[in-house]
């Protein structure tokens, strides 16, 4: 009964806002042995320092690259944006044209009227008539002329996006290939690094990852698990924190080398093992 009830608190998905209490509760209930999982853990943390290490090889590479392609997209979009006026303009242009086939048409037909008027009222009117659509003729060409300027601004906005379209893209195929190369020569490695990562894991519950993961995060230096501080390189230890460098009292210390109780630091909440375990 009581082993129902400890794997289903193991099994419970992971709670975003779950604390370092829970964490220990986590490890409380867990049926493994808290020495194995401090020291899975503690190999997790070793395995992504390197992994970190590698991507870190590879700097602002990624990020370079993602905001380039970002802008040529915007670029191109742009780019469209104003073909798309363009078109707008032509289509402008053909029915202004049309307009003014329709005004000349008009403009004969009232001129062969007049040339047959005697009536000085009738002929005034064909006359003002004929002025009124010699305005709207020239209103016209105004607009076809005003339309094809501004074409030629928008392909001089075009020619201008191009330079600087061929310019990133070659920034941009620079940098993938910088990348690349780097990607290419560490690949084996950073393949090993992956497996061993995934060989901690599966040796931890869902619950310490999500912790372990949450205090990686929220720590400038992206270390979740550390030593005591410093270390003498001959298994012996100092009494700080290997993450903040804060003393540790010896009580803790106690067991945090015994290897059977999880430790974290009350001030920088880091879990602080023995790598000797
Ligand atoms: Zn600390």
């Amino acid at each position: 009964m009581a082993t129902t009830r400890k794997m289903t608190t193991v099994q419970t998905s992971i709670d975003e806002r779950e604390t370092f209490v829970s964490l220990r509760k986590s490890f409380a209930d867990s049926e493994q042995d808290t020495q194995q999982k401090l020291k899975s853990l503690y190999e997790l943390q070793c395995t992504d320092i390197e992994i970190d290490r590698l991507m870190q090889l590879r700097g602002e590479l990624p990020e370079e690259v993602t905001s380039l392609e970002k802008e040529v997209e915007a670029l191109k979009a742009k780019r469209a944006g104003i073909e798309q006026t363009v078109d707008g303009y032509r289509a402008k242009i053909e029915e202004d044209k049309n307009h003014i086939v329709e005004l000349e048409s008009e403009i004969a037909d009232y001129e062969k009227q007049i040339s047959n008027i005697s009536n000085s009222r009738e002929y005034d009117s064909i006359e003002k008539e004929i002025e009124n659509q010699k305005l709207l003729k020239a209103i016209s060409e105004k607009n076809i002329r005003e339309a094809y300027e501004a074409i030629e601004d928008c392909n001089r906005d075009i020619e201008n996006i191009d330079n600087r379209i061929t310019i990133r893209e070659g920034d941009l195929a620079a940098k993938k290939e910088e990348l690349a190369g780097i990607v290419e020569s560490t690949a084996a490695e950073e393949k090993t690094l992956m497996a061993k990562r995934e060989t901690c894991t599966a040796k931890l519950d869902e619950r310490t990852l999500s912790a372990y993961d949450r205090i990686r995060k929220s720590t400038h230096n992206h270390l979740a698990v550390v030593t005591l501080f410093p270390d003498n390189g001959d298994g012996t230890y100092g009494d700080a924190c290997g993450g903040c460098y804060h003393t540790i009292t010896p009580q803790r210390i106690i067991d945090i080398c015994s290897g059977k109780k999880l430790v974290i630091c009350e001030h920088c909440g880091r879990i602080i093992v023995n790598p000797d375990i």
